[in-house]
């Protein structure tokens, strides 16, 4: 079965995700459980997590199907001791926010070794602070996404991903979110069937699909291997409709969130819909 949605808002108090998720026709979705600008925001109200938790059973959103994401500012890989500290204690919130609302990953962007250390030592953090998360939480995976490898954001090759989990020591909370846009600005041309099976076959060789815990469905405003993160509304940009029906059909992405980051949010309701016809 196949769950597809976006990352829709939370303005107003994260209940308002579910509902949000489920006006468009969502069957999955991501969120901010808080201000993703913000270091620090006041903690969930008892009231906000109960209704959240109503609301999903109600829209009937299970926690396979809910791929919360963390703040931007968050930089587990940071080079600096202070900037490596704010940014642990601020995941470990973002961690122990996702287990108060009953889910079970989150998704991140790994980290930048901005220029200050090699890739190897920032990759390094990134995976000691995972340690560091998992073992002040209990029931949460922390999902690493891949990226564009805009600036010096780490995680815009398989490897580093798989270097990251052979150092996280609870690999069973370990996990990765593959966006479809930073794949392909990073240089996995997916645009075709064999890209797309070449793709995944490395995918798989590197890292393993054991550990894909979801997906974030982007056209790309960029071309291939720009290294540039802009995303588009599918079929419009350089890497076009094809690679969505190829997801669609392929039963490797069961059971897992599908989520829509396309600029155009007043298109998800019908790229929900034509995704869904590809899937069927
Ligand atoms: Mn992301
Ligand atoms: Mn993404
Ligand atoms: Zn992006």
């Amino acid at each position: 079965m196949k769950y597809i949605g976006a990352h829709v808002s939370a303005s107003g108090g994260v209940e308002n995700a579910p509902l949000n998720a489920h006006r468009i026709g969502a069957t999955a979705f991501a969120l901010f459980t808080k201000n993703q600008k913000q270091w620090s925001a006041p903690p969930l109200t008892d009231q906000s997590i109960e209704k959240f938790k109503n609301y999903c059973k109600e829209f009937d959103f299970k926690p396979f199907q809910v791929l919360p994401h963390d703040s931007y500012l968050i930089n587990l890989g940071h080079p600096q001791p202070e900037g490596l500290a704010k940014s642990r204690l601020a995941f470990v919130d973002e961690m122990q926010r996702c287990q108060q609302l009953g889910l079970d990953r989150l998704n991140f962007h790994p980290g930048s070794h901005l220029k200050e250390i090699s890739e190897e030592d920032s990759l390094k953090r990134i995976a000691e602070s995972i340690n560091i998360a998992l073992s002040e939480t209990e029931g949460v995976t922390a999902v690493l996404e891949n990226t564009a490898g805009q600036g010096t954001n780490l995680g815009y090759r398989f490897e580093h991903l798989k270097q990251i989990i052979d150092w996280v020591d609870d690999k069973s909370r370990v996990g990765v979110c593959i966006d479809t846009c930073h794949a392909f600005t990073s240089g996995y041309d997916i645009r075709t069937r064999d890209g797309f099976e070449e793709t995944f076959r490395q995918f798989d060789a590197i890292i393993g699909f054991k550990y894909l815990k979801g997906l974030h469905l982007n056209d790309s405003k960029k071309d291939l291997a720009t290294r540039v993160d802009r995303h588009d509304s599918l079929g419009v940009g350089f890497i076009g409709i094809d690679l969505f029906s190829f997801i669609m059909a392929d039963p490797r992405f069961n059971n897992m969130p599908l989520i829509l980051e396309t600029p155009v949010e007043e298109k998800w309701p019908e790229e929900i819909q034509m995704l869904k016809a590809m899937a069927r």
